[in-house]
């Protein structure tokens, strides 16, 4: 079955499935989770079970009919809603769309299923129109809502479903999971160090070890060994690539606070653990220092992603003179 891909997930499944077995299944199911942990795998095939209309089982059949139109992804009973391309938002028409079809028969004979995706971008009124549903449920009908663990959901439609969150594998399990995958060609404190920049999650750290993503890391990092002693930060200017400027950010950011955590002799929480020389040399830094470069660089993140429109090359470009400056200070 999919899930087998994605190990972690089969104790999830067998709880909301068991749950859909025994007909306790509630109504509106509201999943949390981190992004790049196999997610929409998971609720997929959870909308796969509800669907089904032959398995007694936690699996589903895959063989009757509603199985084959879902795995044909031409499933009439199977709704999934999400922002459009370049939208940012779930409008009211989206969802009263859906809203005026739950109440009828379904077309199949069993369950309806409705996925909002995403589901803390909807507007406040197509939340409210929602919560409308979602307060008198038509019958044999099954909502799942969706979303990043840290997303702002309404708190009237939070409360209105029954919240699960989307367990992530233990650090160990994840890197033995990613040596399965074929990335066996880094290190054990490589992969850890990928993993713990990715939230733990699991699929989100492939992205980051694809190999010219991770060598640009190590480009930055091999950079910053040159230019801190120096007090050159200007030099790192050439190792930022305007369209991943926030995550090179995020990185120094990661690297500073695992300088502190080493000052703090809490070294077993550091996350870039394939970079202790970095670390090291970053922790001869007084605290001040590192504390006041951090808040600059968090500050600069912030900035690039809350205000459009800036120009990124002057943003950073400030920090690096104002990094300098840091630096340059007595303490
Ligand atoms: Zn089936």
């Amino acid at each position: 079955m999919i899930l087998n891909d994605y190990p972690w997930l089969s104790q999830p499944y067998q709880q909301l499935a068991s749950g859909i077995i025994n007909k306790r299944s509630h109504h509106a199911l509201l999943i949390n989770y981190v992004q790049g942990s196999g997610e929409n795998k998971f609720i997929s095939k959870l909308a796969n079970r509800l669907l089904c209309q032959c398995s007694q089982q936690l699996e589903p059949c895959l063989s009757c009919h509603s199985c084959q139109l879902f795995l044909a992804h031409h499933h009439p009973d199977y709704s999934v809603i999400t922002n459009g391309q370049d939208k940012q938002s779930i409008g009211i028409d989206q969802i009263r769309n859906i809203a005026s079809r739950v109440y009828e028969k379904s077309q199949q004979g069993g369950n309806k299923v409705i996925w909002i995706k995403h589901a803390a971008l909807m507007t406040e009124a197509a939340a409210n129109a929602l919560l409308k549903t979602l307060e008198e449920p038509p019958q044999n009908t099954y909502f799942i809502l969706s979303d990043e663990h840290n997303s702002q959901l309404l708190p009237t439609i939070h409360s209105r479903c029954f919240s699960y969150f989307l367990t992530l594998p233990k650090l160990e399990q994840s890197i033995e999971w990613l040596k399965k995958q074929h990335y066996q060609q880094y290190s054990d404190n490589e992969l850890a160090s990928a993993l713990l920049l990715s939230e733990n999650a699991p699929l989100k750290a492939t992205a980051l070890l694809a190999p010219e993503k991770w060598q640009q890391r190590k480009e930055f990092c091999d950079h910053l060994l040159e230019v801190v002693p120096q007090n050159n930060y200007w030099q790192l200017a050439k190792t930022f690539n305007y369209e991943d400027v926030i995550e090179r950010i995020i990185w120094f950011c990661a690297l500073l606070s695992d300088a502190l955590k080493a000052k703090q002799k809490v070294g077993r929480f550091i996350v870039n653990r394939d970079q202790v020389p970095l670390i090291r040399l970053l922790a001869t830094k007084s605290n001040e220092k590192l504390s006041a470069l951090y808040d600059l660089w968090l500050q600069a993140r912030n900035q690039l992603l809350t205000v459009t429109g800036l120009n990124k090359e002057l943003i950073v470009y400030n920090v690096l003179a104002q990094s300098e400056l840091i630096s340059e200070t007595k303490n």
